[in-house]
């Protein structure tokens, strides 16, 4: 290996970790996901929940009714994300028990099954 080939790996390093960097914001949001606007200076839309209509750079056009126009031109800043359902964990339906709450729901022919408790659900 000579020093070029040695120098172009640590530039593509680079570049996949700025890549990641940047990319982590968008990560966090996705279109159609609901936030809770964080706009203290604003106090008629501070706390509103709105849809991410459109993400951009710097933010999104979230939908918000409280909004004059309906819709709003947020920061990254200015949006907490609601907490999205963890994905289901692997063998599980992904469903909560009615009974017990519990997570471990898994398929058994047309219901679930709950591993926690014993109930079978959406087979009646
Ligand atoms: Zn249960």
């Amino acid at each position: 290996m000579n020093a070029f080939d040695r120098l172009s790996d640590l530039a593509y390093c680079l570049m996949e970790l700025l890549g990641r960097i940047l990319r982590r914001r968008s990560d966090v949001l996705a279109e159609g996901d609901k936030v809770t606007l964080n706009v203290p200076q604003n106090p008629k839309l501070h706390g509103q929940v709105a849809m991410v209509r459109k993400l951009t750079q710097w933010g999104a056009y979230v939908g918000c009714t409280a909004a004059a126009t309906g819709e709003y031109r947020a920061l990254f800043s200015e949006m907490e994300a609601e907490r999205r359902a963890a994905p289901p964990l692997e063998g599980y339906t992904g469903d909560v028990c009615c009974c017990c709450g519990g997570s471990r729901m898994r398929r058994a022919g047309a219901c679930s099954f709950c591993e926690e408790c014993g109930t079978t659900s959406g087979c009646s």
